[in-house]
């Protein structure tokens, strides 16, 4: 059976001293021995929110990171930086970064590459938009998405990354996919694996939903056969997110 893993998207919000003391009030309320917890954090807080959370079982993650191993990139950090930081894991295609920073497929191909060469777990994201599921092509969408920014990944690491499935529309707007919306594009993204590699492959990746996940829709999403936990963004900065660890 896969284990659940919960992650935070902390997006931009917290300075490094607010993350330490984030950290702290979150120490007892996310201990967990089922699932995986992960805190996504911007590039500045890791260092600190790694020493933070030392000796626990939170694990850390990037937002974001360029493709080039180093050099003339002002302004981006490098998978090898973040995993030198003590970072494991690393957010990959967003919608915010597809959306507002135009990241595109082929971009994202080269980033979930390069996050592997280091030694990063990918979380990779996709989603549509709420005009994409109004004209009734969600799932040939998310399937694009999928293949494109795949290519050339290998089985093995296909098995041991997470995809998250957050539907544009449900962001930050208090509007969760229902239940079984949640779990139908998750399927279709396993279906995918399963088609692009194998079964094996397929059972083993981890599918996250994201998109307004609350203390009060968790247990019944995880619930899903096809969703191995959440990628939570507004709900990851309070208490609320030990409830949803320990949904
Ligand atoms: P919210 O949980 O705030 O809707 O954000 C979801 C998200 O984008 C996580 O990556």
């Amino acid at each position: 059976a896969r284990r659940k893993i919960v992650a935070g998207n902390w997006k931009m919000n917290m300075t490094p001293s607010e993350a330490v003391k984030l950290c702290g009030e979150l120490k007892d309320l996310v201990k967990s021995d089922d699932v995986d917890v992960v805190y996504c954090v911007p590039a500045i807080d890791i260092v600190p929110v790694v020493e933070a959370v030392k000796g626990t079982n939170v694990e850390v993650g990037a937002e974001n990171m360029y493709f080039e191993e180093k050099g003339a990139y002002t302004g981006e950090i490098s998978a090898a930086m973040i995993k030198d930081a003590g970072a494991k894991y690393v957010i990959i295609g967003h919608s915010e970064r597809r959306d507002y920073f135009k990241e595109d497929d082929a971009l994202l191909n080269k980033k979930v590459k390069k996050a592997f060469e280091a030694g990063l777990t990918p979380i990779l994201c996709c989603g549509e938009t709420l005009e994409q599921r109004e004209m009734g092509i969600t799932l040939d969408w998310i399937r694009m998405q999928i293949k494109s920014d795949l290519v050339g990944i290998s089985a093995d690491q296909v098995a041991s990354m997470v995809i998250a499935y957050e539907p544009i529309w449900a962001i930050g707007t208090g509007k969760t996919a229902t239940t079984e919306q949640a779990q139908e594009v998750c399927k279709a993204v396993r279906d995918c694996v399963a088609e692009i590699y194998d079964a094996a492959t397929a059972d083993a990746v981890r599918i996250q939903y994201g998109g307004s996940v609350n203390a009060g829709n968790a247990a019944e999403l995880f619930a899903q056969p096809d969703i191995d936990g959440g990628l939570v963004g507004g709900a990851s900065l309070k208490a609320d997110f030990g409830k949803i660890v320990n949904y």
